[in-house]
């Protein structure tokens, strides 16, 4: 059987070195030439040995995702939407800023957890990625870039987990992929510019903390659990005093002092300052220190929902900084080519049921008085 080597993180690459008789530099050879210069051909790696160079030939390969399309904003967002065969295709995004270059990353063709408010929930679920599809959209895009930018240093400076999927719901080819990332002979990302975003899959949210504490981000939507199940359905197994207490055990391990919320504002649902004032009682009484990241709600045509007002999202924000939290609103890059938050829907062959859950959820009125 041939081995992809984009599925292993330095210590399973050294584990498969050892396999062929070799040591653990050498692993580490082929990890700086795989990830730091981008070289899929073991002809082309001229510092290991031609035994070991034709022996890698003959049992294993450097097999990336091939995208099948790629989409430029004017904002200078880049989205690509890459074929993970069988019908399935996932969207990775790369957002620049003037001070960093961010990777929007994709865990899974589709997601389970079905989120009303989510375009990738919406498509239903096919299946997790591999670590190597996970870790190949950082691959491409780092040396397409590099090409591209005619520069040999680092373009992508950041990773968010927040393509499409629930990344603590394929944890374990999540973790050898971040740990690829923070490898200095890998990208040698920092942990507090690798983010994991989930909706709250707890107990695996303990397990990150323990085996690869990176930056957390916490879907949040809601300040109360009625209104919370109704969004991200993951909340009657998960309710938020769960989701709270296990923020704060987090916290123990985290790179960064505080946990991001992310919260989707919509229009008459989640958005008024009842909702901000239950939120800080919220994060407050478990202890939990913060940072609120309000993001407009990004439509499309299946959701039935609108985005709240710019002075909504203002105001809800005013009242969680004057509670004295951190209180950013998440600027909406790449629309124009759907490739904002919540926008990205590939191409999924759904296997699951969520698409009828979603129809029959939606029988539920959302508006609900706290
Ligand atoms: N499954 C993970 C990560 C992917 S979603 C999670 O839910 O955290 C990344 C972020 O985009 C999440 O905060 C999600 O709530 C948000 N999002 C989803 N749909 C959106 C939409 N239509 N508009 C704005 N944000 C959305
Ligand atoms: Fe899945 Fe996240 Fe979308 Fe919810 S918001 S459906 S968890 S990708």
């Amino acid at each position: 059987m041939t081995a992809n080597l984009l599925d292993f993180d330095l210590d399973g690459l050294a584990v498969f070195c050892e396999q062929l008789g070799e040591k653990r530099f050498r692993a580490t050879q082929l990890f700086r030439w795989i990830h730091q210069r981008g070289a899929q051909d073991f002809a082309q790696m001229t510092d290991l040995a031609k035994s070991l160079r034709d022996k890698l030939k003959t049992c294993a390969e450097v097999k990336a995702l091939t995208p099948i399309s790629r989409h430029d904003s004017a904002d200078g967002t880049i989205k690509w939407l890459f074929d993970v065969g069988e019908g399935n295709a996932v969207e990775t995004v790369f957002i620049p800023e003037d001070d960093r270059g961010t990777l929007c990353v994709s865990s899974q063709a589709g997601c389970a957890v079905g989120c009303r408010f989510c375009s990738t929930g919406h498509q239903g679920f096919s299946r997790n990625l591999s670590t190597g599809e996970i870790l190949s959209q950082l691959w491409f895009a780092e040396h397409t870039l590099r090409q591209q930018f005619k520069t040999t240093e680092r373009v992508i400076s950041n990773v968010v987990m927040m393509g499409m999927g629930e990344p603590l719901q394929n944890y374990s080819a999540l973790v050898p992929a971040l740990r690829a990332m923070l490898d200095d002979h890998g990208y040698g990302l920092s942990r507090r510019r690798v983010t994991v975003s989930t909706s709250g899959v707890v107990p695996m949210m303990d397990r990150l903390g323990e085996d690869c504490p990176v930056a957390l981000a916490v879907s949040l939507h809601a300040p109360i659990d009625t209104l919370r199940d109704n969004l991200v359905p993951l909340n009657r197994k998960y309710p938020l005093q769960e989701l709270m207490q296990a923020c704060r055990r987090y916290l123990a391990h985290a790179p960064r002092d505080f946990i991001t919320f992310e919260y989707c504002m919509l229009d008459g649902v989640n958005d008024q300052a009842e909702h901000a004032l239950a939120l800080i009682d919220l994060v407050k009484s478990h202890g939990v220190s913060c940072k609120f990241n309000l993001i407009p709600f990004n439509p499309f045509p299946a959701s039935g929902l609108t985005r709240s007002s710019n002075a909504a999202v203002k105001a809800f924000a005013e009242v969680l900084v004057s509670a004295g939290i951190v209180t950013t609103v998440r600027k909406t890059r790449g629309d124009d080519i759907d490739a904002a938050c919540g926008q990205l829907a590939g191409d999924v062959k759904d296997r699951t049921d969520v698409q009828s859950r979603i129809a029959k959820q939606r029988v539920i009125p959302l508006t609900q008085v706290l």
